[in-house]
C-alpha cells in the first residue's frame, strides 16, 4: 500500500486538474485523472443540474477504478440570460466549442445589456465517491459581472469575461493563488476537505 491516498479526478479537463491539484497540494494524496485511465469512456453529461452531472461523473469513474473519485461539474449562470449557459457552459457555442467560441457568443448575447444587469455567478458542485461507495457533495459559488471585453491571460474558460468589482479585475487577471482561494471551485473543494481528511485518516 502506498503512503498516500489515491484520488481520481473524474475529468479530462487539464485546467480543472491543475487547479484542484494546487488546492490539495498540502495533503498526502496522489491525484490521478482520467488521463491515467484512457480506456474509460467519456460520460454523457445529460443531467439537468450540476449535481446530477458531477454525481454521474464521479460514480462512473468509481465504477471503473474502485478508487476514491472526485468530480467537478461547473459553469456560468448569467442572470440576464435566465441563468444560462449553466450546465451547458462547456458547449454554449455548440459541440466542440473552444473557450474563445463560448466567450464570443456570450459577448454577442450580452451586447445590449447594461452594466447593472450583467450580474453572473460561477457555480461548482463537487462530488466525491469514497472507495466504499459513499457519496459526498459540496457546492461553491463566486459572484461577479460579465465584462464588456475580455481581459487577462490567467485561468481558463470564461475567466477573461468574469469581472470582480472588489478586485477591479477579471478572474483571468488574478494571480492563480488568489483564484484558488476565492473561486467557486476553491469553495467546493475546501468544503470537501474534511471528507478527504477522513479518507487519509482511515488509510494511515
Ligand atoms: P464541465 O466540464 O461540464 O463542468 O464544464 C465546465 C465549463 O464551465 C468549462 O468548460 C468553462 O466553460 C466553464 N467554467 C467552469 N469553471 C470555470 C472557471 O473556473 N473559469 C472559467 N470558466 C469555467
Amino acid at each position: 500500500m502506498s503512503d498516500t491516498v489515491e484520488i481520481v479526478l473524474a475529468t479530462r479537463n487539464e485546467d480543472k486538474v491543475r487547479e484542484i491539484g494546487e488546492m490539495l497540494a498540502s495533503l498526502p494524496v496522489t491525484l490521478l485523472s482520467l488521463a491515467d485511465f484512457p480506456g474509460i469512456p467519456d460520460v454523457v453529461e445529460d443531467g439537468r443540474t450540476f449535481l446530477d452531472n458531477a454525481r454521474k461523473k464521479a460514480l462512473e469513474a468509481h465504477g471503473h477504478t474502485g478508487l476514491a473519485c472526485l468530480a467537478d461539474d461547473s459553469g456560468l449562470e448569467v442572470e440576464a440570460l435566465g441563468d444560462r449557459p449553466g450546465v451547458m457552459s462547456r458547449r454554449f457555442a455548440g459541440p466542440g466549442a473552444t473557450y474563445a467560441d463560448n466567450n464570443a457568443l456570450l459577448l454577442e448575447k450580452m451586447v445590449d445589456v447594461p452594466r447593472e444587469r450583467r450580474r453572473a455567478r460561477f457555480v461548482c458542485v463537487a462530488v466525491l465517491v469514497a472507495p466504499d461507495g459513499r457519496v459526498h457533495s459540496t457546492r461553491g459559488e463566486l459572484t461577479g459581472y460579465i465584462a464588456e471585453a475580455p481581459r487577462g491571460a490567467g485561468g481558463f474558460g470564461y475567466d477573461p469575461l468574469f469581472y470582480l468589482p472588489e478586485y477591479g479585475k477579471t478572474v483571468a487577471e488574478l494571480d492563480a493563488a488568489v483564484k484558488n482561494e476565492i473561486s467557486h471551485r476553491a469553495r467546493a473543494v475546501a468544503a470537501m476537505r474534511p471528507v478527504i481528511e477522513s479518507l487519509i485518516a482511515r488509510h494511515s
